[in-house]
């Protein structure tokens, strides 16, 4: 078996060497991510060994840019690093691990200013296992105990990140920067909001792959989703904000489409391969989603909007339609919004002020109160108060306040 694997493996004559001209690392809380930039395609092969802990990566057919190449620090999960050719046109690299890891990897193709990356991923295997493949059947009614106020939950989810940066200003603002500043502030203001309380997808600059980040919403069983982007297109002179919720049958225009490619394009830079289930997992989820919890999201997407018209230009005056991965949690409403163009010179100066940043999330905040004022989730402190508010314009013949789902 090796001997034909090797027979194929070696062409007559053998293409020149892929320089790997840099390793990098970064981690997150929860993985550990080593990116090999490399002048080419390569087929890395990776495997694990034990006692200790070690992941190896043989790249065929590859040299290191010089022979005083030095290896990265280790960080998370990667304790060291080192290389240990085996061949002038073979390098492996060996990765001392902190704990058992599954490693998985995938080339990345040049994209704007990178070229091709060989990027693996470090996951700790209690992580690797918990992590379903098919989504569980969704959920109805949240058990709880019924005299237990539970708080209304926001799962914020800030766009892009780490490897993938999202767009650009023309003075060099990042998204990924600013999405992370405007929900950090969102959050502060949601925490002290009574009876509501929100978390962050990802705190801090690392890599999220789309799908971890709707994991992590549905594991908290959050009441709504709202992942904060600033858009960008070529025309610099497009302004305004918009406020986007998953359109059952994919994108309703081609604007639509096209910034739905953009925003799904960091699933292939973060690329956690759900393989050959992916499909299965995209068609089952959008088929969920076709329910309440889609009305719910264009209602508290409407309300949204209305808070931004009133701080400055909204780019669309009504809700967009879009087939973002991150808005097809099956039973959570989700919305995604575009603060405003990074590519207009002016907006984008607005992105970077703190002040702005801080008018933004107030106006998310405000749209999100609005909808569950008028929608309160059973069981929370916010259906007590409306219940009350009925009690005393209706006397107590009133019924008790439907949730929304
Ligand atoms: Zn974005």
């Amino acid at each position: 078996m090796a001997m034909a694997v090797a027979l194929f493996a070696w062409p007559a004559f053998a293409a020149a060497p892929v320089v790997i001209k840099d390793v990098r690392l970064s981690s997150g809380p929860d993985s550990t991510r080593v990116v090999f930039d490399v002048s080419g395609k390569l087929a890395p092969a990776v495997s694990v060994l034990h006692d200790p802990e070690r992941v190896v990566i043989d790249l065929p057919n590859a040299q290191f840019k010089s022979r005083a190449f030095a290896m990265p620090e280790g960080q998370g999960l990667a304790r060291s690093l080192r290389a240990a050719t085996t061949d002038k046109k073979a390098q492996r690299i060996v990765i001392n691990v902190s704990q058992a890891v599954e490693p998985k990897s995938f080339h990345v193709p040049p994209s704007g200013p990178s070229g091709h990356r060989i990027v693996l991923d470090l996951l700790p295997i209690a992580t690797a296992a918990a992590t379903p493949v098919v989504p569980a059947a969704p959920r109805v009614v949240k058990s709880l105990p019924v005299n237990a106020d539970r708080d209304i939950v926001i799962a914020i989810d800030a766009g892009h990140g780490g490897e993938d940066p999202g767009a650009s200003g023309r003075r060099g603002t990042r998204e990924k920067d600013v999405t992370l500043a405007i929900a950090r502030l969102l959050k502060t203001r949601i925490d002290n909001e009574p009876g509501m309380r929100a978390v962050l997808t990802r705190d801090g600059d690392y890599f999220l792959p789309l799908r971890e980040r709707i994991n992590r919403a549905r594991k908290l069983q959050a009441d709504m989703f709202v992942s904060v982007h600033a858009d960008a297109v070529r025309d610099r002179s497009v302004r305004g904000s918009s406020v986007y919720v998953l359109s059952a049958r994919g994108a309703s225009n081609e604007a639509a489409k096209w910034l739905a490619d953009q925003e799904n394009a960091a699933d292939l830079i973060g690329g956690v391969s759900l393989g050959g289930k992916d499909e299965v997992l995209k068609s089952v989820l959008l088929d969920l989603s076709q329910g309440a919890s889609m009305s719910a999201s264009t209602e508290a997407a409407d309300k949204v909007l209305e808070q931004l018209d009133r701080i400055g230009n909204v780019h669309k005056q009504s809700v967009q339609n879009a087939g973002f991965v991150v808005l097809k949690s099956p039973d959570i409403p989700s919305m995604l919004v575009e603060t405003a163009f990074i590519s207009n010179v002016e907006e984008e100066a607005r992105l970077s002020d703190a002040r702005h940043q801080q008018r933004l999330a107030e106006a998310i905040h405000a749209g999100v109160r609005s909808y569950f004022t008028a929608n309160p989730p059973p069981g929370t402190a916010f259906s007590k108060s409306m219940a009350n508010d009925r009690l005393v314009q209706n006397g107590p013949a009133s019924a008790p306040v439907a949730g929304v789902r």
